[in-house]
């Protein structure tokens, strides 16, 4: 093995303790947030065929133009570690045929996902997100419906998000399709503004121009015209609908006409969640309408709305509040003596059968030893069975934070009734 390889590839994680108990609890509170308004999880495959995301997410975008994982398996197909889970959903909607059965079809997922970005803080080349898809519906009330869902989540796991939000309108002449040729027209009046880098995506993808990342492009774009000035009336109405009900359900927004999804396939809302504490990578997810993307995978035409959520930057933008005050308080079994460490291991076990997080010494530590490790692994009670104990059938439960302890008999029922007690207060 070179050294190298003993490396996680470059822009991955180890997730290791501690900090892998908050991203686990990260995942655990995104899926009951979800399964709060009828999401349902589903898994799709780390891989599909490239064609998803070249249709699914477009040509044209940086993802799939820059960043995708893309191989050649032995049967000589092209396939793609999935850089995104909205593509990936739709087609598993569309092979199942979920889409005929009750709508919305309501979906979660969580898991890793794939770029090939240039690694800085809360951008790696492996990261997580959670998500949730709502397909077949293409009332407001699923928009506002999917928001207040992420909203909420980012607020359970400690985030304090500001949402951004705007209507792209839809692909017509009467809405987007006439501010285009607005926008392109301006565009090329005041190309030498933009960035070099930027000239070029005002024929292939216009809209995308408000995404860039260059500080000249950014400049001269604040004179740019809105596409919220030339919405149709019926995605206008959406949109009004839309920032209402926001204001009904007490959801803070801030109306951003820049932010956009630049393919002819998202609709109407768009939004991000954005939070202090993370420098330059300051998005933790993002979502929006997508009312054209079953069709450009060769569906039938079929509405959808979801975001996504980056579990490394929450966990970033959280900084270990989230864990603080939940952690359920752990039991330490110690035992004085080999007769005492095999009474410990049933005790242990019962206490887990009794729903009592328990450890024990497994590895023949003294008493001070014990009580060390009881420490590190967080315990708030240990349990300790020496042979005073034993002889009677009692225990002895002592209060690691203000040193109390009080003989309790070892029948389990009894203990873990005390421990549980005392693990609620
Ligand atoms: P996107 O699919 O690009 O809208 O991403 C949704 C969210 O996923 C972003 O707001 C980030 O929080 C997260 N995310 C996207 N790409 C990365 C990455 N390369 N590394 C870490 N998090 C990411």
């Amino acid at each position: 093995m070179t050294t190298d390889a003993w490396r996680a590839p470059k822009g991955t994680n180890d997730i290791l303790p501690p900090g892998s108990r908050e991203w686990a609890l990260i995942l655990q509170l995104a899926q009951s947030c979800f399964a709060s308004a009828g999401y349902e999880p589903v898994e799709t495959p780390m891989f599909e065929h490239t064609e998803v995301f070249e249709r699914g997410v477009g040509e044209g975008t940086e993802v799939v133009d820059k960043q995708m994982y893309t191989f050649t398996d032995q049967g000589g197909r092209s396939l793609t570690l999935r850089p995104e889970g909205t593509a990936p959903v739709v087609r598993a909607v569309l092979e199942h045929n979920l889409h005929r059965g009750p709508l919305p079809v309501k979906l979660c997922y969580g898991g890793a996902f794939f770029r090939q970005e240039r690694p800085q803080k809360g951008r790696y080349r492996q990261f997580f997100q959670v998500g949730i898809e709502a397909i077949g519906s293409d009332s407001p009330l699923v928009d506002v419906e999917v928001i207040e869902v992420g909203t909420r989540f980012l607020q359970t796991v400690g985030v304090e998000p500001t949402l951004l939000l705007n209507s792209i309108g839809h692909v017509d002449p009467s809405c987007r399709g006439a501010y285009l040729a607005t926008l392109v027209e301006w565009l090329k009046a005041h190309e030498g503004e933009l960035a070099p880098a930027d000239r070029q995506r005002v024929n292939t993808n216009p809209l995308r121009t408000f995404d860039s990342k260059e500080n000249k492009t950014v400049g001269a774009m604040k004179a740019a015209p809105l596409i919220t000035e030339h919405l149709c009336d019926e995605c206008r109405a959406h949109f009004e609908t839309v920032q209402e009900l926001l204001g009904t359900l007490g959801v803070g927004f801030r109306l951003e006409p820049r932010l956009v999804r630049g393919l002819d396939y998202y609709t109407q809302t768009a939004f991000e969640f954005v939070a202090g504490g993370l420098g330059s990578q300051n998005a933790v997810g993002g979502g929006g309408r997508y009312d054209g993307l079953s069709e450009s995978l060769g569906g039938p035409p079929l509405p959808g709305i979801g975001f996504a959520l980056g579990v490394d930057r929450i966990l970033l933008a959280s900084s270990g509040q989230m864990t603080r005050g939940t952690q359920p308080h752990r039991v330490y079994v110690v035992a004085l003596g080999d007769r005492a460490a095999r009474e410990a291991l049933k005790v242990t076990t019962d206490l887990r059968i009794h729903g009592i997080q328990a450890q024990l010494d497994l590895m023949g530590r003294g008493m001070k030893g014990q009580m060390k490790d009881a420490d590190r692994t967080g315990a708030r009670w240990a349990v300790i069975l020496g042979d005073d104990e034993l002889a009677v059938g009692e225990v002895t439960v002592r209060d690691l934070e203000s040193g109390y302890q009080q003989r309790i008999t070892s029948e389990t029922h009894a203990l873990a009734k005390h421990l549980g007690m005392e693990q609620e207060r």
